[in-house]
């Protein structure tokens, strides 16, 4: 039987993290996200059945940042035969911040998984690589995923991120020079920079994430991944989803997830429910301080873990 958590639940999270806000700082390397509001918390929950309930600032949009590469990867996931992917880019935790070149180095130009950035570029090379239209294929499926066809990507922070791409470029060149990026960089950099610049709300991310938590199928009833696939992927985001705190995530919280510098996580409970939390503030690993201990508030409520 699934179990999901009544709405009062919700709002009792909300009340017990507010006051961790001001603990953390925003991200600040570019200008569109540093004047955000800090002041913010959200929290939705889909359950498998399709509703969503949520508390707080769950209705404000923001933008999504590296929450972005789970839709990219489940995308090439349905283009490329696994072995096209997982040829060019590794399943293992990095141990690094999540924009470094260090291991890309270390590794021959193979990024240790898809959701640091370096493997999210390589992701982001294949799909430009079997796309005509590669933004527009990304929106439509967000939009598609949760039932919310008034999605957009902000331009604004686009350009800002397109403004300040030394360390991405950086990045994505070190890839050529070991032949693991074959399309001309800046256009690839300009399609990463549109999925990460799409803004959602809390409800529109647990929505449109419901397939993680139901064997790939998503809130229309469409199969997106197949239940293996979404197993896969599950696996993915629990040991490589928050970066550099993806252990202190598993020992609090035990829920596969994954993070954006926006200040939003995602979070499933497979058979259960999808959630998404956002606060804009920071912790020192680029996630979310206040949106983590909501959701090991949440799971500590419901008594619940994947593990
Ligand atoms: N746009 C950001 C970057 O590529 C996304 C990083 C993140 O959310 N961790 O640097």
């Amino acid at each position: 039987m699934e179990l999901v958590p009544e709405l009062a639940l919700l709002e009792q999270v909300v009340d017990k993290v507010r006051p961790l806000l001001g603990q953390g700082k925003v991200a600040d390397y570019i200008p569109a996200l540093a004047n955000i509001n800090p002041n913010k918390i959200g929290i939705a929950v889909t359950s498998i059945d399709g509703t969503t309930i949520g508390a707080g600032d769950y209705l404000e949009p923001f933008s999504i940042q590296s929450i972005c590469k789970v839709f990219s990867l489940t995308l090439a996931l349905t283009l490329y035969e696994e072995q096209d992917i997982w040829s060019r880019v590794g399943k293992e935790p990095s141990g690094q911040s999540f924009n470094s070149l260090v291991q890309v180095e270390l590794e021959h130009g193979l990024p240790r998984n898809p959701f640091i950035n370096a493997g999210a570029l390589v992701i982001a090379d294949l799909l430009q690589a079997r796309l005509g239209a590669p933004k527009h294929r990304m929106l439509e499926l967000i939009r598609g995923l949760s039932a919310n066809p008034s999605l957009i990507s902000d331009k604004v922070v686009a350009t800002s991120e397109y403004d300040h791409s030394a360390r991405n470029a950086a990045i994505a060149y070190l890839m050529k020079s070991f032949g693991n990026f074959n399309n001309d960089v800046d256009t690839v950099l300009q399609s990463y920079f549109h999925y990460c610049s799409i803004r959602m709300n809390c409800a529109d991310l647990s929505k449109a994430i419901l397939y993680l938590a139901n064997k790939g199928t998503c809130l229309d009833g469409s199969r997106l991944l197949s239940p293996v696939q979404t197993r896969q992927m599950n696996a993915l985001l629990a040991t490589s989803g928050l970066y550099d705190g993806v252990g202190e995530f598993a020992y609090r919280v035990g829920m596969p997830g994954k993070s954006g510098v926006g200040g939003g996580i995602i979070a499933v409970i497979p058979g259960d429910m999808a959630v998404c939390v956002w606060s804009p503030e920071l912790d020192s690993n680029g996630n979310s301080l206040a949106g983590i201990a909501a959701l090991e508030d949440l799971c500590q409520k419901m008594g619940r873990s994947i593990f």
